[in-house]
């Protein structure tokens, strides 16, 4: 694999490092530091000059639908699964996959096969056992099997609570599945978390405040997503974040006037609570259905979530003059940390090299992925196997 020095990049590591010169190699950072010396040609080294460009590490998308999700409006409403540039033009270089609503017409096996392909094409990819229903998808009959054999599973999800659509999981329910996911995650250094599916239901977070309340699990093992979709469930989701869960904010669509924060707005509340700073990420659910039900359950609109919600979002908070350092760990560094991945999220010498270059309005210009380029200039360099044809266009890539 080819050797890249990266010159004068103004370096976030998510912490502010000043301008850096950078030297990447079989897929890992091997060195950065001041005043890089020009490699020997013998090298074959390829040179770039960032010219002052803010490099920050690859954004860890923790909640994807790779294979597709939706399915909520009969089978025509099932999403295809984005291809590769959908994640890396968007500065998107990890990605966790999962099912939702349907975990029967799609499995297990599907989505680990998707995970292995991303990985073929160079994205980092993971996965969760489960999806929204008990008894859990999996492969081997078990999700702590599936933890503890399927290499590239990590954890449990999402698994759905206060939501129609959920298999409405008593408490004794969720400790068991908790408690497998845990006790696996133990056994192989892997996550071990269950990442919950929250609805619109009144109940919120009720009940992860009681398996808190009459378990001996960690509060780490639970890890609420959509905690933003009402006002009232995210001053929930930052009380259980106090309690040592780390919550994930939905880059979702809002409409002006909806009870809910997008996803700029929560994180700054987040940030402003005073809660801990490293509790908090941010996830794009890219690939699934963002459906709006109507008061009898049927899907009135429909739309895809995407990628780039992430970018967008980190955007938005820069055009607010939330400080990049401030707002950066909870799309690289908090991510990591909660899904134990120590290679990603933070630019340090012996890391992968997944990197993220932002121009001055905060946009995504070039990407890094394993030490390869992904994106120059916005120009997307590597496809996936079935993009670029004319009959194969990433549908789900669009704003
Ligand atoms: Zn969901």
């Amino acid at each position: 694999m080819k050797t890249t020095l990266v010159r004068n990049a103004d370096v976030y590591a998510p912490e502010p490092l000043g301008r850096r010169d950078l030297l990447l190699g079989g897929g890992k950072l091997l060195w950065i530091g001041t005043d890089a010396p020009d490699l020997p040609e013998a090298f074959g080294a390829s040179t770039v000059d960032l010219r002052g460009r803010r490099l920050l590490p690859g954004f860890i998308d923790g909640h994807v639908h790779v294979t597709g999700g939706g399915g909520e409006a009969g089978f025509a409403s099932r999403v295809p699964a984005p291809m590769l540039s959908h994640y890396t033009r968007s500065g998107v270089t990890t990605v966790v996959g999962l099912l939702g609503t349907d975990d029967v017409a799609r499995g297990i096996r599907d989505l680990v096969a998707q995970v292995n392909a991303l990985r073929e094409e160079g994205l980092s990819a993971w996965g969760y056992a489960g999806g929204y229903h008990l008894p859990p998808a999996t492969i081997t009959g078990s999700v702590r099997a599936d933890l503890a054999f399927i290499d590239c599973l990590i954890g449990v999800g999402e698994l759905a609570i206060s939501d129609h659509r959920s298999s409405q999981p008593t408490l004794d329910e969720l400790l068991r599945i908790a408690s497998e996911t845990h006790v696996a995650g133990l056994m192989t250094g892997k996550a071990g978390i269950v990442h919950l599916h929250l609805g619109d239901g009144a109940r919120g977070l009720d009940l992860v405040r009681r398996a808190l309340d009459q378990s001996e699990l960690p509060p780490r093992v639970f890890n609420p997503t959509h905690v933003n979709r009402r006002k009232a469930l995210f001053d929930e989701a930052i009380e259980l974040a106090r309690r040592g869960c780390t919550i994930d904010i939905t880059a979702f669509p809002v409409a002006e006037g909806e009870d809910a924060w997008n996803a700029a707005d929560a994180l700054v509340r987040y940030l402003d609570s005073g809660a801990p700073r490293e509790r908090v990420t941010v996830s794009s659910d890219a690939g699934g259905c963002l459906p709006c039900f109507d008061a009898e359950g049927r899907v009135a609109s429909m739309d895809v979530g995407h990628s780039g919600a992430l970018a967008d979002t980190l955007q938005e908070l820069l055009a607010r003059g939330v400080a990049l350092e401030d707002a950066l760990p909870a799309f690289t560094s908090n991510v990591a940390d909660l899904l134990r991945l120590p290679g990603k999220g933070r630019i340090v010498a012996g890391a992968d090299a997944d990197f993220v270059v932002i121009d001055g309005s905060g946009a995504v210009s070039d990407v890094f992925a394993g030490g390869r380029p992904h994106l120059r200039n916005g120009a997307v360099l590597r496809h996936g196997t079935f993009e670029g044809s004319s009959r194969h266009n990433d549908q789900t890539g669009a704003h």
